[in-house]
């Protein structure tokens, strides 16, 4: 939390300016340590004399995929945009505003260069004129960090003055959506734009536009260092990858677990010290409040992209939440509702409404299965974005597996 005298402003102001609202900096890797470490040897190396399709193959062949949640492989992401004329922008997608995820905090409060490497090697890859960094506002220390970090960089020639342009987000949860967020870093009001065209043709100020997710970045640099091997070279259950499980509610040891990609949520919760004293596993939300809430039955499942679709559900950015027999799952689905009826944007009816009814219609002690129902057809379909389309799986999945709660 900030600790903001609202009374004085401009001291306010000027702690903001000065980079200094967070007293706590936490003990991350510097410019100077992650050099010593070998750091930026990669960047320099293709820079030199590097071939970007070279790149783009490895990328490929290690499976990445975008972990901001939609799971786009992010080496085709590369072909498309440099496919289209420059001059071309990287975006960075820091508003990490999903309810439970926490994990590009965690890796940029500790290892920030490793995702700026990241960045600067998918720019030099697409010929970036310049790297829009967006930054979720409710983390002053990676604010803080970055900031100091990316003028060192600056001072070490490593990129010119201006070419890393670090953007506060403001706290509205809709600007996580990569065109909302777009719409944001123009000076615009944040609200998703109708596709197609596709940022990757027409994306910040109407050019091509690279968006990637503050950990896809990390695994780039990663990935260029030690090998697509990193990830690919790890299986479990049929399933490629690592993840970076966000993992809270009522485990012993919440926290970001890496993991195979092939996880189910027994491995999951096994790896986050088991569940929380006196708490026996009930339920569990599999990937960000969009993805609803699964029986405790289903525990065989993979928590990986694709894997939760015969479910009807996904896996998002890899926010798990555990609940147990002191929760209700209505009650937890009733609360995502009221967090999207809060960050709607507005746009479109059958979200701005549907949210609002639907919250209205939870709170009933027997709920209007059929009414809801319809309501949650309509959102879905008509909705224009993610969040009014998939605002309904807690509903529906509520409706299916806890039925004697409603
Ligand atoms: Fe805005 Fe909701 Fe429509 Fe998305 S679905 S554009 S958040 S009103």
């Amino acid at each position: 939390h900030h600790h903001i005298d609202h009374a004085t402003p401009a001291k306010v102001q000027a702690a903001i300016a000065a980079g200094d609202i967070h007293a706590h900096l936490p003990d991350y890797q510097t410019l100077a340590a992650y050099c010593a470490d070998g750091g930026y040897a990669v960047l320099e190396r293709l820079r030199a004399d590097g071939d970007w399709q070279a790149v783009q193959e490895l990328v490929l062949a290690s499976g990445l995929r975008g972990l901001g949640g939609a799971g786009f492989p992010s080496g085709r992401k590369w072909g498309f945009v440099r496919g289209n004329p420059g001059p071309r922008y990287l975006a960075v997608n820091g508003d990490e505003g999903e309810p439970g995820t926490f994990k590009d905090r965690y890796y940029l409060e500790r290892t920030p260069h490793v995702f700026l490497e990241g960045m600067l090697i998918a720019a030099w890859a697409i010929e970036a004129e310049t790297c829009f960094i967006y930054m979720r506002d409710e983390y002053p220390a990676v604010l803080a960090l970055l900031r100091r970090e990316i003028a060192a960089l600056e001072a070490a020639g490593i990129v010119s003055p201006g070419y890393i342009d670090l953007r506060r987000g403001a706290g509205a949860y809709i600007c996580g959506e990569e065109s909302a967020m777009i719409e944001s870093i123009e000076g615009k009001r944040g609200i998703p734009r109708h596709r197609p065209p596709f940022v990757a043709e027409v994306g910040l100020f109407g050019r091509p536009t690279l968006v990637h997710n503050v950990e896809t970045l990390l695994w780039v640099a990663r990935i260029c260092r030690e090998g697509p091997e990193i990830l690919n070279g790890v299986e479990k259950n049929g399933r490629k990858g690592l993840r970076s499980y966000s993992v809270s509610g009522r485990v012993a040891q919440p926290g970001i677990y890496v993991l195979p990609a092939g996880s189910t949520i027994m491995d999951i919760i096994a790896a986050a010290g088991g569940m929380a004293a006196g708490h026996l596993f009930k339920a569990y939300q599999p990937g960000g409040p969009s993805s609803g809430l699964l029986p405790a039955s289903l525990d065989d499942v993979p928590l990986d992209f694709d894997t939760l679709q015969p479910h009807d559900t996904f896996i998002g950015s890899a926010a798990v939440v555990v609940l147990s027999q002191q929760d209700r799952a209505r009650d937890a689905a009733l609360n995502m509702l009221r967090f999207f009826e809060d960050e709607s944007c507005g746009q479109c009816t059958p979200c701005r409404v549907g949210c609002q009814k639907a919250v209205q219609l939870m709170q009933a002690p027997e709920w209007d299965r059929a009414l809801l129902g319809d309501l949650c057809t309509a959102m879905a379909d008509a909705s224009i974005c993610g969040l009014g389309q998939s605002a309904p799986n807690p509903i529906r999945l509520v409706m299916r597996h806890f039925s004697d709660e409603i």
